[in-house]
This record gives C-alpha cells, sequence and structure tokens, in this order.
C-alpha cells in the first residue's frame, strides 16, 4: 500500500463508525487509511456487529439485514471511494507531536494530521476461576455465540448465556438453533434488554431463564462440564450440568493502546468535552462509535458519529492549512493556523 508521510486521515478501527467516517473522509478526497484491526478471540475486524445476527434496527434495510452484511456494505462503499485499508492493530500512539505517530502492531511507524479512534468496545468477561482458560483453549467457553455457537461441541447441548442485556437476549435466541435448550443466567429477576428482545426470549420455548443467580466457577479440564452458581438472593451454592457457556455481560471501550494520552470518561470512555462533537481532549484526535458512546450504543448512533468525526478532521485540516475550506462554517470555527510542525523542523 502506498503510504503517505503523514497521512492526512488515519481511521482506527472497523464498525459502522469507522467505515462511515471513512465514506465521508474519502469523499472529501482526503484519502483515508483505515486500521480494522486483526482477529483475535475477543474480537473480529468489523466490531460488535460482527457478533450479531440480525439488524432489524438500522434505517435503510426493510426486512433487515445480517451484522456482518451490513459491515462488509459499509467497507465495500468505503473502499469504492479510495479509501485504503491495512489488517492491523494500532499498537501505540505518539500524541505529543505533531504530526502524530502510530505504531501498527507488525509494519513500521506511520505519522498522522488527523486521527479518528473509532476502536469500540470488547466483550467482558465474569472473570471467574477456569472461565479464561477454557475460553483461551477452546474447551466451550465463549463471549461470542455467534462466532462458536455453530461449532459441533455445542451441538445438541444444554449451553448456559449470562447477562440481561440485549446481546445476552441476541445470544440466547442465536444459540436456539443449535443447542438442545439454552439457560438464560441472570444475576437479578429483570432483564435489562428491551422489551422486543426480552420478549422474545422469554416466550422461546427452548429456553429458560434462571433468575437471581450468578455463576462463580466453570467446571471442567479439557472442556466445560458444567458451570458452579450460587443464588444471589440466599447465597446457596449448587452446580449446573452445561456444555457451554456463553458470557454477554457487557463491553469495555478498546482505549488501552492510547497509552493515556487521551482524557477519558471514569468508565473509560474516551471524553469527548463539547456537546455534539467528537473532538477529544487533544487537538486533531477525534473519536466515533461505542469507543466514546457509552449511552446510546447502537450502529446507526456509531455511524452518525463518523460522519461527525470525519467532517470534523475535515475542518481541522482545512484550518491548518490542507484542502479546500470546509463547506460547514460556524461562529466559533477558527481561523487557518500556521502548519507549527512544519514551521519547528
Ligand atoms: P448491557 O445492556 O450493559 O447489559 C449487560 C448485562 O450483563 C446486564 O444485564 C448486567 O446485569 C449483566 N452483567 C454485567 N456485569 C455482570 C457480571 N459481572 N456478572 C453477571 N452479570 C453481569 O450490555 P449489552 O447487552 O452488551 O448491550 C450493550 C448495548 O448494545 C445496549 O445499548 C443494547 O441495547 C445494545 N445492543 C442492541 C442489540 C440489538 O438491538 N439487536 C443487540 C445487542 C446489543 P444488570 O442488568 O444486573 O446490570
Amino acid at each position: 500500500m502506498a503510504t503517505r508521510n503523514p497521512e492526512t486521515v488515519v481511521i482506527i478501527g472497523s464498525g459502522p463508525s469507522a467505515w462511515t467516517a471513512a465514506i465521508y473522509a474519502a469523499r472529501a478526497n482526503l484519502r483515508p487509511v483505515v486500521y480494522e484491526g486483526e482477529p483475535s478471540r475477543e474480537m473480529i475486524p468489523g466490531g460488535q456487529l460482527m457478533y450479531t445476527t440480525e439488524v432489524e434496527n438500522y434505517p435503510g434495510f426493510v426486512h433487515g439485514v445480517t451484522g456482518p452484511g451490513l459491515m462488509d456494505t459499509l467497507r465495500q462503499q468505503a473502499i469504492r471511494f479510495d479509501t485504503r485499508v491495512e489488517h492491523e492493530n494500532i499498537a501505540s500512539v505518539d500524541f505529543s507531536r505533531r504530526p502524530f505517530t502510530l505504531k501498527p502492531n507488525y509494519s513500521d511507524e506511520i505519522t498522522a494530521l488527523t486521527v479518528i479512534v473509532a476502536t469500540g468496545a470488547r466483550a467482558n468477561w465474569l472473570g471467574v476461576p477456569n472461565e479464561e482458560r477454557l475460553a483461551q483453549m477452546g474447551g466451550g467457553v465463549s463471549a461470542c455465540a455467534v462466532c462458536d455457537g455453530a461449532l459441533p461441541a455445542y451441538r445438541d447441548k444444554v449451553v448456559a448465556v449470562v447477562g440481561g442485556g440485549d446481546s445476552a437476549m441476541e445470544e440466547a435466541l442465536y444459540l436456539t438453533k443449535f443447542a438442545r435448550q439454552v439457560r438464560l443466567i441472570h444475576r437479578r429477576d429483570s432483564l435489562r434488554a428491551s422489551k422486543i428482545m426480552a420478549e422474545r426470549v422469554l416466550n422461546h420455548p427452548k429456553i429458560t431463564p434462571v433468575w437471581n443467580t450468578r455463576v462463580v466457577e466453570v467446571i471442567g479440564y479439557d472442556s466445560i462440564t458444567g458451570i458452579r452458581v450460587e443464588d444471589t438472593v440466599s447465597g446457596e451454592k449448587s452446580d449446573m450440568d452445561v456444555g457451554g457457556l456463553f458470557v454477554a455481560i457487557g463491553h469495555t471501550p478498546n482505549t488501552a493502546f492510547l497509552g493515556g494520552q487521551v482524557d477519558l470518561t471514569p468508565h473509560g470512555y474516551i471524553r469527548t468535552p463539547k456537546a455534539w462533537r467528537t473532538a477529544t481532549s487533544v487537538d486533531g484526535v477525534f473519536a466515533a462509535g461505542d469507543v466514546m458512546d457509552d449511552y446510546y450504543r447502537q450502529a446507526i448512533t456509531a455511524a452518525g458519529t463518523g460522519c461527525m468525526a470525519a467532517l470534523e478532521a475535515e475542518r481541522w485540516l482545512a484550518h491548518h492549512g490542507f484542502g479546500e475550506s470546509p463547506v460547514l462554517e460556524t461562529a466559533e470555527a477558527p481561523v487557518r493556523l500556521t502548519r507549527e510542525w512544519e514551521a519547528t523542523s
């Protein structure tokens, strides 16, 4: 791939926010490069939608669309407008000097005038004994039913899903295609999930809710044979035979690679100090999607903030002497600045 030195816009991530940012930046002739990341056990390029079967609430799809199908469409749309794509994670950044420096996992450092962080969030684990060990060795513990649920290991088994949110509902419904029975284990006696999803789950003949229960240990050496659970009301412990455990208890924003150089909220999301803006505490760095949004967390809102980030990056570049004047101007837009990194080099 032909790199630019510095790159004009580097977009880190590959969910709806990243691809939407790329579409807007590419159509503004900024030739963005997207670092879409590498597959790992917890994350595959494409973000959380890759773990979603049917997306029924993304506008424009009368009959819904699959999560991976939507991501592929957005990715192709970005590429059509001359977006370049790298299949690597960004391991670290240096935002202390301009142009910014970014270190991909394997290849050489790159520099960038502006950066859009759209790295999303990753699945949380329960943190109980044996959970991550079995997850890492493919022993029947997973944070992604769509990735793993169809594996022979889970066919016709009784499997457990932990969580009470929409993700847990999705996982439980998806697993009914393969498993004999799905036990939905939730630490309270009411679900956090949207009504429509909760109803689908509670009315499904293959799904049994297990209320007021938390998993305290995963049982099994080479692969899971059961889980030890605790009644959150009585404190009583018991064992439950299951052939699979799917953890769906929320997500943590992917910000570790920023090394504390961008202000975060108390929950670790990137802080965007101004209302209706994606600019972060670092001038020239913008954030979009689930990495900065712990409130809406929807594909369509992520796409919206991706659009906003690209427009803000375009405006930032124009104000710093790159490209045409941005179409959007407001009373608060600053005057054109000099390229201070060129003046000092
Ligand atoms: P979430 O809504 O935050 O739900 C997390 C669930 O896990 C909660 O029920 C929580 O219990 C439980 N939990 C958290 N920590 C736990 C622990 N240590 N032990 C046991 N249980 C624990 O997360 P999410 O389900 O991933 O959804 C995130 C966002 O994405 C939501 O806005 C959701 O609407 C959206 N989403 C939408 C769709 C869709 O529309 N198709 C699909 C998936 C996700 P409590 O309820 O007791 O806190």
